[in-house]
């Protein structure tokens, strides 16, 4: 098992297997974001690798994301061997959806059920200004494409001062129409311009009583270790949950570790890499070398996410990390 020195056990990787996007959010990446070499990334091969190790240290959970994952050649390859890797139990994948549509059965048919879809905007002119790119609606069928092959799907909505702001309610409606969690997002300062984030104005609270003041929210438990704070709203189908991202609330519970598209290992999504498994692997790492930096680096965990970024000289694009 993989333990920290406080406690906290591992068993969720958050794997980035791309920094390329098809959308240029603004909150995410510089709108001429320079993107990485092939060669940089971690191979399919060094992914599984590391994989199969983490699994039999009991990691059992991963999430795909990116940059935009089904930009990656071949992703659904990867996602078969991770499936038939022993121990790992669930798959699921965030993306913005401008592809996702063709793979639903793919990912049906392998098990993969819990897809994050990422929108900011129900308005199409909006969508554009958030991401520069004209996709609205290729991700509106995307979505409308999940709920009718009964996958799981919870919409992530980074909260915006005065761009979606005044969309809170009609995300919150959402719930009422479909069954989908839909889930707020506190804003963070990974927008690749470097630490000049001073905080959020719209906190996880501000999100919520502003729900709450149109819609009679009641608490529902909340998964181990989850990062969101979740409510049903009676008669709705859905949930709608806040994400206290900048708040760092959730941290004494953190189950998870990243891996980024360069093979850096982030303890923390605040912290810098604490080593880099491609570069172990590269230079011939034998399994018990890697698995002892491995479990060194978890050890050495900072506490919380503020001790983190308080290491952290240099705040990279979320598309560098996998959110
Ligand atoms: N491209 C995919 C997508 O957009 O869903 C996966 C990668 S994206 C980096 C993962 C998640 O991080 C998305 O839900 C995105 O909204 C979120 N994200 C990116 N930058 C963020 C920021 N500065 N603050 C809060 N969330 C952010
Ligand atoms: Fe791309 Fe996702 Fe970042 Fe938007 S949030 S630019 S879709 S990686």
């Amino acid at each position: 098992m993989l333990k920290d020195a406080h406690n906290r056990t591992i068993n969720y990787v958050r794997l980035a297997v791309t920094d390329r996007c098809n959308l240029r959010c603004t909150y995410c990446m510089p709108e001429h974001m320079q993107f990485l070499q092939r060669r940089e990334l971690l191979s399919y091969e060094e992914i599984l690798h590391l994989m199969q190790l983490l699994a039999a240290r009991g990691v059992s959970k991963v999430r795909i994301t990116g940059g935009e994952p089904f930009l990656r050649k071949d992703l659904l390859h990867l996602l078969e061997k991770l499936s038939a890797t022993p121990g790992i139990e669930q798959i699921s994948i965030t993306t913005n959806g401008v592809l996702t549509r063709s793979f639903i059965p793919a990912l049906q048919s392998l098990g993969i059920r819990n897809i994050n879809l990422s929108l900011d905007t129900l308005q199409r002119d909006k969508f554009k200004q958030i991401t520069f790119r004209d996709e609205f609606e290729a991700v509106m069928a995307t979505f409308h494409a999940l709920l009718e092959h009964n996958m799981k799907v919870k919409i992530n909505v980074v909260v915006m001062d005065g761009v979606n702001t005044g969309e809170l309610l009609d995300f919150a409606a959402l719930t009422r129409d479909y069954p989908v969690g839909v889930r707020f997002i506190e804003e963070m300062p990974f927008n690749g311009h470097g630490k000049t984030f001073s905080g959020p104005l719209w906190n996880y609270e501000h999100i919520l009583n502003t729900i709450r003041a149109a819609y009679p929210m009641e608490k529902i438990a909340d998964a181990p270790h989850a990062t969101s704070i979740n409510y049903h709203v009676p008669g709705h189908q859905g949930q709608i949950g806040v994400i206290p991202a900048y708040s760092r609330t959730f941290c004494g519970s953190c189950n998870r570790i990243r891996i980024t598209p360069t093979g850096g290992l982030k303890t923390c999504l605040y912290g810098k890499d604490a080593i880099n498994v491609r570069d172990l692997l590269r230079a011939g790492a034998t399994d018990a070398h890697l698995m002892q930096e491995l479990q060194q680096a978890i050890h050495r965990r900072f506490a919380n996410g503020f001790e983190a970024e308080s290491d952290n000289e240099r705040m990279v694009s979320m598309s560098e990390i996998g959110g």
